[in-house]
């Protein structure tokens, strides 16, 4: 089935949906992106993903050609242009058409291209069984760097990472900073459970603010976990009670296995369990309705 794509303010075919080879997120991967996803006729925090996407565009200083509200809207149309209900939402801006130099000065607009589609990451069954993941030796970019709380079109940093686990079978790779602390995976954050405490890494471990996680540590709070943003290593990762990344493809989803060593019982943990069915009911129960007008 052929989807509908919104490209610069229209609604055109999949087939006709082509961007320039001078475009510069072609060129350089200069650009952002987000990844949204619909429940049930509703897009899940939207609003706290187009404040991301327009703080990314800040800071690479990228002037988005819509307003947050005409952002919306345009979010809003493609999935309507679509018909679908349960969704997952691609918004990329791109700096859009320029010369073979870097210089961002020699492109005058933004590309935005909006994708609309009905993928589903992982198979229910792994909800279950949980992922066994292995830690890479490719580590997240510094902060002085690219800093990873922007959603950039230069993800080469945590394909190199993919590429590593894919080369011992692993669905998602742990990556740390380069002080040796676990900072996230490539698409998702990390959280571990221990002694009645939730531990995920802190903004400044050098990670992506998830959208998620900041719901997955809300959740847990209400459920009466400790709940604490704090830097933690291999060491508390192993022997860690339970272990669960969240990201807006994976939702919550339970880890039982890293570098080999079981976590817990290797068995998805009770707690993870408890937030992966409020997570679930939050998401399927809130959000900017689709197709109310
Ligand atoms: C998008 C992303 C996440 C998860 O963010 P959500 O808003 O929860 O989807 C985590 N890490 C990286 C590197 C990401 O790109």
């Amino acid at each position: 089935m052929s989807r509908n794509i919104y490209l610069n303010g229209e609604i055109v075919p999949e087939d006709q949906a082509k961007v320039s080879v001078f475009d510069h997120g072609y060129l350089y991967g200069d650009g952002i992106f987000e990844g949204i996803r619909a429940y049930s006729g509703r897009v899940f925090m939207l609003d706290e993903h187009i404040k991301r996407l327009y703080e990314s565009a800040k800071t690479i200083m990228l002037e988005i050609p819509l307003t947050k509200a005409e952002m919306e809207a345009a979010i809003i149309e493609t999935i309507k242009a679509n018909d679908l209900k349960d969704a997952y939402i691609r918004v990329v801006v791109s700096r859009g058409i320029g010369d073979l130099g870097l210089d961002p000065r020699k492109c005058p607009e933004a590309t935005v291209v909006i994708i609309a589609s009905g993928i589903q990451l992982y198979p229910e069954e792994l909800y279950q069984t949980g992922l066994k993941l292995v830690t890479v030796p490719t580590r997240r970019n510094a902060a002085e760097m690219v800093n990873p709380r922007i959603k950039s079109l230069n993800y080469l940093n945590n394909i190199m990472a993919r590429i590593e686990a894919n080369l011992q079978d692993a669905p998602e790779a742990i990556i740390l900073n380069n002080d040796g602390y676990v900072a996230e995976c490539t698409g998702d954050n990390i959280f571990i459970v221990a002694d009645n405490t939730l531990y995920t890494p802190p903004i400044y471990a050098g990670i992506l603010k998830g959208t998620k996680r900041e719901v997955v540590l809300k959740i847990a709070a209400e459920m009466g976990l400790e709940v604490r943003e704090d830097l933690f290593t291999r060491h508390d990762l192993y022997n860690a009670e339970e272990c669960f990344l969240s990201g807006t493809a994976a939702e919550v989803i339970p880890v039982v296995e890293v570098d080999g060593r079981t976590i817990g019982d290797g068995k998805v943990g009770s707690k993870t369990t408890d937030l992966i069915s409020r997570f679930r009911e939050i998401a399927n129960s809130s959000g900017r309705e689709i197709y109310s007008e």
